[in-house]
């Protein structure tokens, strides 16, 4: 059995294999796609200490890396269950099952999509889902955040510091977002609100420049000149897998203790699948690193 067994192949899953391996314990790495979102991403300005870097050339050197230790990297694998035996074993879609005596949930999340014409186009070409990392890219320009929850208003107010003008789109006839949010927008000047608004399109030539939505209540068309747009409708994290074997939020996110440890003993877990408030590479990292020290921790105390 491994020591230490880490699903999910990401910032959060590399960093706590890296962190086990130098343990000197067996440690093991299950992966759908090793890299994760980052395998999305093209530029990326916000990993402290890079100035600048993409996506899949951080995966490899993550991959590099972790193939420096003696990890056992399991690729294209998907887990579909865990049970806490006498070891936890963690059951792959392909029928086998890998024993551990810990095991670090690493297993990210996804933006939600809109799912409208042009989404999938555009996406890096204008159509963004992380204020914090891109939008510096729309300085001085006009742009439109689809959304108008918690997360799409706290865009919508941070970006309106950046760029030159934000649209916000809800698909409902009033904002969700907590009343102190929402007052904070309205205060703003270079902002509007569109409500009952449903987006039907993203349009571009080779990067997006406007969006179409079909007002609800006239139910006309209608169509605005943007450079950018930040969809804020959702992120869901990848752990419908787990079932009820594990404490996960109202949203799915697996609960996590400040030394990374979920209510199962020997489970730890890490970056954006768990309920740590923000979701970014670094503070993936960073949260791979202390859950791979909580289980190092239980294990010699185990
Ligand atoms: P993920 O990167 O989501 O990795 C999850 C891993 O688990 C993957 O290997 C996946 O294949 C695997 N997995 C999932 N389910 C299973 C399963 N059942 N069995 C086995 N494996 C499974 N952050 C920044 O800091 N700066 C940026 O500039 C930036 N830009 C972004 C741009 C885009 C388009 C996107 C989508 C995200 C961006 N982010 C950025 C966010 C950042 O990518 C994430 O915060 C980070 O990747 C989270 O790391 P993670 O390891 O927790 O999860």
């Amino acid at each position: 059995p491994f020591d230490v067994l880490v699903v999910g192949g990401g910032p959060a899953g590399a960093s706590a294999a890296i962190y086990a391996a130098r343990k000197g314990i067996r440690t093991g790495v299950v992966a759908e796609r090793f890299g994760g979102q980052i395998m999305d991403t093209l530029g990326i300005e916000n990993f402290i200490g890079t100035k600048y870097t993409e996506g899949p050339k951080l995966a490899a050197s993550l991959e590099e890396h972790v193939k420096e230790y003696d990890v056992d990297v399991m690729n294209l694998q998907r887990a579909k269950s865990l049970q806490r035996k006498e070891l936890i074993e963690v059951e792959l879609e392909n029928g086998a099952v890998l024993k551990s005596k810990s095991v670090i949930l690493s297993t990210g999340a996804r933006w939600r999509n809109v799912g409208v014409p042009g989404e999938a186009e555009f996406k890096n070409k204008g159509v963004a889902y992380c204020p914090h990392c891109d939008g510096p890219l729309f300085e001085g320009k006009d742009v439109a955040v689809i959304g108008g929850g918690n997360s799409g208003i706290e865009a919508a107010i941070d970006l309106a510091g950046i760029v030159k003008h934000v649209t916000v789109i809800e698909f409902g006839a009033e904002l969700r977002a907590d009343s102190v949010l929402q007052e904070r927008l309205y205060s703003l000047p270079n902002v509007k609100v569109i409500k009952n608004a449903q987006t039907t399109e993203i349009t571009g030539t080779d990067k997006v420049n406007g969006l179409t939505y079909l007002d609800r209540e006239t139910e006309q068309e209608h169509h605005i000149e943007l450079q950018g747009i930040f969809v804020q409708i959702g992120l869901v994290p990848n752990t419908d897998w787990l079932g009820d074997t594990v404490e996960r939020t109202r949203t799915g996110e697996i609960v996590v203790d400040n030394h990374g440890a979920t209510n199962v003993p020997g489970v730890f877990a890490a970056g954006d699948c768990t309920n740590n408030p923000y979701k970014q590479i670094i503070i993936s990292m960073g949260s791979g690193a202390n859950a791979s020290l909580g289980a190092f921790d239980y294990l010699i105390r185990n």
